[in-house]
């Protein structure tokens, strides 16, 4: 028994999740040791407050149902219960508040999410609350983005794992599904089943 927990974030709006977030969160949990990832779907997104999201319940209950086969992985409500928009030093704090001094916190999220992370709410305060692991899809150029970001990586601990399975995402879920074109092994088969019964997605969004 550890002295500490390894305790990995699984910050995103999952609109929907997917089998690329499955894949990605069991990777970080694998290769950082992790104790658990809890899967923290955000409320009301900081950087989409203009745009269309699905509601945050659906989005909540949709990643319970894809993530519940995995004794290894949680879902909160923490950002979906908080008022007003979305900040993750906000979820930080809290977490740090439940757990002490003595948890680790591992947030892990998409590479494009975190490259603007030194704008994010509070972002000083990062380095001393969690370590970032940042999820790359396929073809995705790290090296050309480590030499634009280079002040962004100097400020905050951002580690990166390449998941193949990304080449899956919720904007291609969400096209698929308007254009009537199947999702069958994209997203769990629960989650399928639920964006059908809630007609979910029928609509062409422009995001
Ligand atoms: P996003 O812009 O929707 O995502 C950018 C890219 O990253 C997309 O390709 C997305 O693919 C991928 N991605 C997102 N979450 C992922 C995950 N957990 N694992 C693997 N890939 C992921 O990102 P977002 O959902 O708005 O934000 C991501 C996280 O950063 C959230 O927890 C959000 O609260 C946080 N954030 C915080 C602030 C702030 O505090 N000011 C600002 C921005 C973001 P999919 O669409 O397929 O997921």
């Amino acid at each position: 028994m550890r002295a500490t927990t390894r305790l990995g974030i699984m910050g995103g709006t999952f609109d929907p999740l997917h089998l690329g977030h499955l894949v990605t969160a069991e990777e970080a949990l694998v290769q950082f040791n992790l104790d658990r990832v809890v899967f923290m779907p955000a409320g009301r997104p900081a950087r989409k407050t203009d745009e269309d999201v699905t509601p945050a319940e659906h989005r909540y209950l949709m990643t319970v149902i894809g993530t519940a086969a995995n004794p290894d992985f949680e879902v909160s409500r923490m950002e979906i219960d908080r008022p007003g928009v979305t900040y993750t030093v906000d979820t930080l704090n809290a977490l740090r508040d439940v757990h002490g001094p003595h948890a680790e916190l591992f947030f892990i999220t998409g590479a494009d999410a975190v490259w603007d992370i030194v704008g994010w709410k509070d972002a000083e305060r990062f380095s001393g609350l969690a370590t970032f692991i940042a999820a790359t899809r396929p073809g995705y150029d790290l090296d050309a983005a480590r030499n634009v970001h280079a002040e962004e990586l100097a400020r905050i601990d951002i580690h990166f794992i390449e998941v193949p399975a990304l080449a899956i995402s919720s904007t291609d879920i969400r096209r698929r599904v308007a254009e009537r074109r199947p999702i069958r092994y994209l997203v769990p088969e629960a989650v399928a089943a639920y964006i059908q019964k809630y007609r979910l997605y029928r609509e062409a969004r422009q995001t």
